[in-house]
């Protein structure tokens, strides 16, 4: 087996966008123009292929990211779908974990939402080259250089615009490509070939001068999308401008480039293609392109800016892991030669094949049939198919490369953020991070029947889902689901009894609360029984701090001169790390403390690794009551946009429910609110907002941080709480 193409042709890019933006809709229009899809599909007709899940098709929102292959001008394109809900930015982060590069969407009209903000500083944390779309050019009130504005302002980016649109609103008829001097005219038939006008070398000026072949093409552009030629023969000294000042601001930034300009040369569309690139995969700016995916337009030359703008496995830089039993750092080059590792990034329960994991070869290849080494586990794995997806069918792969987004189909104890690889040369690479679930619901299943299945299907999902979790509750005897937002559990909810018939009944949605202490506080717990035989002895002296916001738990181990001996000190760990999963004001886990274990005693026949999980325990609840403990409470971020008119409803509505607004803006004729508000007076506000709005208002909402509940808030908690555990 060879390559099917080599490293070099590889892209594996991800489309990132706020919801709405237009994000499935430009996938299907890559697929369409790349040859995969027969028939155009429509997000709003709820065929599009990607959205395969039907609670998507129903909401319109894409949640699973599943990956899919196309080709275009002689390269494979990866493109791993991500989510535009921020309920599941986990699913963003995961595919940008695997990615190269990006498209960064945005909605002509909207300009740059707050949710492209968090998804543009997600992809700067892994420092992905992006090139920005703008959307919805056919939009009213469509406004590319106001968009182009935004993200130099908002985003603290440098977009670099290396098209401008030909006509907007209903007159958007295409682009020009101010880098290869040409403007691109589609049809109003989505199916029909784009026609390109390469423009005069002296445009704008001579009628007369132009050249026949621009005449003649003008007129074929005119056969595609009557009255081009006018708004191309009147974009003309725009294109020029616009170029002159695109050159500048490479040239500022390449010196390469820099020569050529000050030596006043005419700049090739080669020369400037490759200091674009080259300042493109250094992250320093983002080419900017526009086009209306809905229409079809402006496809195919963002399908050129893939390839020529965003980097190949090769050009980022080669991956870091760690070496499972030294800990030294190994770095993979992206190459077939090097020792395999591949990093699995998603798992879904597929109907048809059964447990498909997602991967990425970073180096090395893998074929079908072989075993691998989870280093993660340190299992030994044998992968069934390697299947190459596509939207609408899978294709059996014997072989994948360096590079390479497959699936396979036979690992069965691989999850998200494992390592594969070859036993001989192990390695575990960078995994994934996770955020906690914030909320949780009870939920009930109406007949014994679907009890089994309940549990069977909620553990499948969790599976697929790191963010989704299930636990059992042995005081109510309940299942308990929690997750990243009620729309997030809604959708799980949804899923479990649509696809798998599951009949169930959830309760009210639970705010995951956390304590925390205010001040350090030390003191002794002894673990002492004399019960005939073998008795039990542990003495623990230690001390609680507490640690800054988010900051996580630290066990420090200060035992000098064996007053513990050695192998009793995990347990006392191993205590104390249970006692904070239930804290001592109402049960909610302790976050952000230190715990230092400082001094102790034992018995030489009567100690043992039970006595002191007991007495670390012990200590560490004793010492949390006298360290004035805080309940905390999780704070969304939400941003809403109204029509002026209710505007001041809005804001006293997030008022009342607890809210701090920290922004107001006017974007067209909506006004922008954005806000803080906990999450427990969250609950129902997509119901609250459309009443409030005659359903004209939007909101996003995501997780922001922890922050401590107001006292008088607190006191009615606890109340309750208190009151719960009497019962
Ligand atoms: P996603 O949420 O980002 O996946 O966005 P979708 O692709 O589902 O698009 C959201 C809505 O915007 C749908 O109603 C689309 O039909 C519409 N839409 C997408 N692209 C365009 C466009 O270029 N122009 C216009 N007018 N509407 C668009």
């Amino acid at each position: 087996m060879t390559r099917p193409v080599l490293i070099e042709k590889v892209r594996n890019i991800g489309i990132i966008a706020h919801i709405d933006a237009g994000k499935t809709t430009v996938t299907e229009r890559i697929l369409f123009c790349s040859g995969r899809t027969y028939k155009i599909g429509e997000v709003d007709e709820g065929t599009a292929v990607m959205d395969w899940m039907s609670q998507e098709r129903e909401r319109g929102i894409t949640i699973t990211a599943a990956a899919t292959t196309c080709e275009w001008a002689e390269h494979m394109i990866n493109i791993v779908d991500t989510p535009g809900h921020v309920d599941f930015t986990v699913e963003v982060e995961r595919s940008l974990r695997v990615l190269d590069g990006g498209i960064v969407l945005f909605d002509a009209v909207a300009g740059v939402q707050s949710q492209s903000e968090t998804v543009w500083h997600q992809a700067d944390r892994y420092h992905i080259p992006r090139i920005s779309f703008i959307n919805k050019m056919d939009r009213m009130g469509a406004d590319f250089w106001r968009t182009v504005g935004m993200i130099h302002d908002r985003l603290v980016a440098r977009p670099l615009p290396i098209q401008i649109p030909l006509g907007v609103e209903d007159k958007h008829l295409g682009v020009i490509d101010l880098v290869e001097e040409v403007a691109w005219l589609f049809s109003a038939d989505k199916a029909e070939e784009p026609v390109k006008v390469p423009l005069p070398r002296k445009y704008g000026e001579d009628h007369n001068g132009w050249p026949q072949e621009f005449v003649a093409a003008l007129v074929r552009a005119d056969a595609v999308a009557p009255g081009a030629s006018d708004l191309i023969i009147s974009s003309l000294g725009e294109a020029r401008t616009r170029r002159d000042e695109l050159i500048e601001a490479v040239a500022e930034l390449d010196d390469q480039l820099l020569i050529s300009y000050i030596e006043g040369r005419h700049i090739s569309a080669a020369e400037l293609d490759k200091a674009v690139r080259r300042a493109t995969l250094a992250n320093v700016v983002t080419p900017v392109l526009c086009g209306s995916a809905l229409r079809n337009r402006g496809i195919q030359p963002l399908l050129d800016a893939v390839i020529d703008y965003l980097p190949s496995p090769v050009d980022v830089p080669p991956i870091k892991g760690i070496h499972p039993k030294t800990g030294e750092t190994i770095q993979r080059q992206a190459a077939d030669d090097e020792p395999f590792a591949a990093l699995a990034f998603k798992i879904v329960a597929d109907p048809y094949v059964g447990r498909l994991a997602y991967f990425r070869v970073y180096s090395g290849k893998v074929s079908q049939g072989s075993p691998v080494h989870n280093s993660t586990r340190s299992e030994r794995e044998r992968i069934g198919r390697l299947l190459s997806m596509h939207a609408q069918h899978r294709e059996d792969i014997e072989e994948a490369y360096a590079g390479a987004i497959v699936a396979a189909v036979g690992l069965k104890n691989t999850f998200t953020g494992d390592t594969l690889c070859d036993k001989s040369h192990p390695v575990i690479l960078e995994a994934i991070k996770f955020p906690e679930p914030v909320i949780s619901v009870a939920i009930e299943p109406k007949t014994k029947e679907d009890q089994d299945r309940m549990s069977e299907t909620l553990g499948r999902l969790s599976e697929e889902d790191p963010t989704f979790r299930i636990r059992h509750d042995p005081e109510t005897g309940q299942t308990i689901i929690s997750g990243m937002g009620e729309l997030h559990l809604e959708i799980i909810v949804d899923r479990m009894m649509k696809e798998y018939g599951v009949e169930a009944s959830v309760g009210k949605p639970e705010v995951a609360y956390k304590e925390a202490i205010t001040r350090s506080a030390r003191t002794e717990s002894r673990f002492i029984r004399q019960t005939g035989g073998h008795g039990q002895y542990a003495v623990v002296e230690l001390e609680v701090a507490p640690r800054e916001r988010g900051a996580g738990f630290r066990f420090v181990d200060k035992i000098i001169g064996g007053a513990i001996p050695r192998e009793f000190i995990p347990p006392v760990e191993q205590g104390v790390k249970g006692a904070l999963e239930t804290g001592v004001l109402a049960n909610y886990p302790v976050v952000d403390v230190e715990v230092t274990l400082v001094d102790g005693g034992y018995h030489p026949v009567d100690s043992s690794e039970l006595a002191f999980r007991m007495a670390g325990s012990l200590a560490v609840q004793k010492a949390l009551s006298q360290a004035k403990p805080i309940l905390l409470e999780p704070i969304m971020g939400i941003e809403v946009a109204t029509p002026e008119q209710f505007f001041g409803d809005v804001l006293g509505d997030v008022s009342a429910r607890r809210g701090h607004v920290t922004m107001v803006d006017q974007r067209g004729h909506m006004r922008l609110i954005r806000a803080l508000v906990p999450l427990a007076e969250t609950f129902g506000y997509a119901t609250g907002l459309r009443s409030l709005t005659q359903g004209r208002a939007t909101y996003t909402m995501e997780f922001d941080h922890y922050e401590e509940v107001p006292s008088s808030v607190a006191e009615a908690l606890l109340g309750r709480a208190r009151g719960y555990v009497r019962r």
